[in-house]
C-alpha cells in the first residue's frame, strides 16, 4: 500500500516549499488510495517554537490537506512526535552498539576541531577519525563512570556503494569511503535526524518519500541503517527548489515573494487557488489547461511528470490564478467572503451586495477589495492631471466641458437604482455633444473616484455612490 509522510520540525510557520513538498506527496498518495502521515520531527529542541506544530496542521488544513494519521488522529503506528519516541530510537541504538554496528565517541568538539585543522592543511576532506572505535570495554566504562559526554556514532562500513534510483533524477550513488564515522545519537542522548528518521519511516510503513533536493546527499546515510538493519528503504523523489522570477534561491529575506501560507490567507487568497498553483509549481499536466480543483489533480497526478528543472514561483500568475477562482464563484459566495473586507474599508451606507457585484469581476484577491473600494467613503484629494488620458482624448478643458454638462443631466435622473437610466442618460450627453462616449465617462469617472484606477466605470461608480453624492462629486470636480 502507498503510504507517505510529511515530516515537519516545528520550527515555524508553514513555508511554501515545505507546503509544496507536502502537496506533492499527498497528491500521490491519494492518486493511490494510500495513507498521508504527518510525522513531526522535533528532535532539533532548540530549534522548535510554541505553536510551531499546531500552525503547520492549521495552514495544511487550510490548503485542504488532511493527514490520515499524526498525533492528533493517530493511526496504528505512533507515536508521531520523534521526542515521543525516543525509547524506540533507545532500542536500536542499543542493539547497534553491541553488534559493533555503532560506537560511543568521548572526542572533545576541541579534539575534533584538531583534527579537522590537521586534515584540511594536509588537503584533505575532513572527516572523523575513528579515534574512539578502538577504545576497548575497559576504556569505555572508564569514560562513563566519570560522566564524561559522549555521542554515538555509527561505523561506517568500507567500501560499500549506495544507490538509488530517485523517481525524478534517475539513479545517483555515493561510496561509503567519502562519508566518514556520523553521528546518530547526541550528547543529550536525542538522535539526529538522518537516523530516526530511517527508524521512523520504516516503522510507519512508508513506501515513497517526495521531499526537498536538500536531502540528496542525506540519502547515502539513510540507505546505509536501512542496509545495516537489513530493512527495504522506501523509494525516493527529491523535488528541484522553487527559484524567484530571477531563477535565485528563495531566501528568507527574499521579499519578493510572500513565502509563509499564512500571509497568503491574511492577504485574501482563496485556499482552492493556491493549491491548484502551488500542485503546478514543479509538476504539470498534458495539455495547456491551468485551472484545476483539488479532486482533478489526485485524479490526474501523475509522478513521471515531475520537473527536472527548478520551479519559478511566478506571482503574477498566482494572482491570474486566484482571480479566476475569484471570476468562478457564485456572486453570493463572493459576497461572503468579501464582507469581512469591506468591514474596515466602508463605513458609509451603500448597498454592499452591489459593491460585491462592480467588484467581484475586478479584484484578484480578496486583500485588494480595501484599496479598490476606499473612494467610496471619501473621495481623495487628486488635481486636475488626473483628467487628462490619451487614449480617451481628454484634457482638463474637455472634461470640465463634460462635467458642466454632466451636472444638469445627473438631476434629472429619476431612478438611480436603474443602472440602464443612468447609462442612456450618461452617454446621451456625448451623443447630444458628438463627443466620444470616453470624453464624457473618463471625467465623471475620476471626478467621482479621484483615482485612475477603479473597480468600475462611470456608470457603476454613480449607481453605487448614489445620487446625492455623486452630483456632490461632480461638483467638487468643476471647481
Ligand atoms: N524534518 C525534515 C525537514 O523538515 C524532513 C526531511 C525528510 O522528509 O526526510 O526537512
Amino acid at each position: 500500500k502507498v503510504r507517505v509522510r510529511y515530516a515537519p520540525s516545528p520550527t515555524g510557520f508553514l513555508h511554501i516549499g515545505n507546503a509544496r513538498t507536502a502537496m506533492f506527496n499527498y497528491l500521490f498518495a491519494k492518486h493511490y488510495q494510500g495513507d498521508f502521515v504527518l510525522r513531526i520531527e522535533d528532535t532539533d529542541i532548540e530549534r522548535n517554537v510554541d505553536g510551531g506544530e499546531q500552525s503547520q496542521l492549521e495552514y495544511l488544513s487550510w490548503l485542504g490537506i488532511e493527514p490520515d494519521e499524526s498525533a492528533q488522529k493517530p493511526g496504528d503506528c505512533g507515536p508521531y512526535r520523534q521526542m515521543e519516541r525516543l525509547d524506540i530510537y533507545k532500542r536500536i541504538v542499543d542493539e547497534m552498539l553491541e553488534k559493533g554496528l555503532a560506537y560511543k565517541c568521548f572526542c572533545t568538539p576541541e579534539e575534533l576541531a584538531e583534527v579537522k585543522e590537521a586534515q584540511e592543511a594536509a588537503g584533505l576532506a575532513p572527516m572523523y577519525n575513528r579515534h574512539c572505535a578502538n577504545l576497548s570495554n575497559e576504556e569505555i566504562a572508564a569514560k562513563e563512570a566519570a560522566g564524561l559526554p559522549y555521542v554515538i556514532r555509527v561505523k561506517v562500513p568500507e567500501g560499500k556503494t549506495y544507490t538509488f534510483d530517485d523517481m525524478i533524477r534517475g539513479t545517483i550513488s555515493f561510496e561509503s569511503k567519502d562519508i566518514g564515522d556520523w553521528v546518530i545519537v547526541k550528547s543529550n542522548g536525542i538522535p539526529t535526524y538522518n537516523f530516526a528518521v530511517v527508524i521512523d519511516d520504516h516503522m510507519m510503513n512508508i513506501s515513497h518519500v517526495f521531499r526537498g533536493e536538500e536531502h540528496i546527499s542525506n540519502t547515502p546515510k539513510q540507505l546505509m541503517i536501512y542496509d545495516m538493519l537489513g530493512w527495504e528503504a522506501p523509494t525516493f523523489a527529491h523535488m528541484t527548489l522553487i527559484v524567484n522570477e530571477n531563477h535565485k534561491k528563495l531566501s528568507k529575506r527574499d521579499h519578493s515573494i510572500m513565502q509563509y501560507i499564512s500571509q497568503y490567507k491574511e492577504n485574501g487568497y482563496l485556499p482552492e487557488a493556491m493549491f491548484n498553483f502551488m500542485a503546478l509549481l514543479g509538476w504539470s499536466p498534458e495539455g495547456e489547461e491551468e485551472i484545476f480543483s483539488k479532486e482533478q489533480l489526485i485524479e490526474m497526478f501523475d509522478e513521471h511528470r515531475l520537473s527536472k528543472s527548478p520551479s519559478v514561483f511566478d506571482v503574477e500568475k498566482l494572482k491570474w490564478v486566484n482571480a479566476t477562482y475569484i471570476r468562478n464563484m457564485s456572486l453570493d459566495d463572493f459576497h461572503a467572503h468579501a464582507l469581512p473586507y469591506y468591514s474596515d474599508a466602508i463605513h458609509s451606507n451603500v448597498n454592499l451586495k452591489e459593491v460585491s457585484r462592480v467588484i467581484q469581476p475586478r479584484v484578484n484577491t480578496f486583500g485588494e477589495i480595501k484599496e479598490a473600494v476606499d473612494f467610496i467613503d471619501e473621495l481623495p484629494e487628486y488635481n486636475c492631471e488626473l483628467y487628462i488620458h490619451k487614449k480617451m482624448k481628454t484634457t482638463p478643458e474637455i472634461a470640465l466641458k463634460a462635467l458642466e454638462l454632466t451636472l444638469p443631466v445627473m438631476d434629472t435622473i429619476e431612478d438611480w437604482n436603474n443602472e440602464e437610466e443612468i447609462h442612456t442618460k450618461l452617454l446621451g450627453i456625448a451623443k447630444a455633444q458628438e463627443m466620444k462616449n470616453g470624453q464624457i465617462l473618463w471625467p465623471i469617472r475620476t471626478a467621482l473616484s479621484g483615482k485612475a484606477f477603479t473597480p468600475g466605470g462611470a456608470i457603476e461608480l454613480s449607481y453605487l455612490l448614489g445620487k446625492e453624492e455623486s452630483i456632490r462629486r461632480v461638483k467638487i470636480g468643476i471647481e
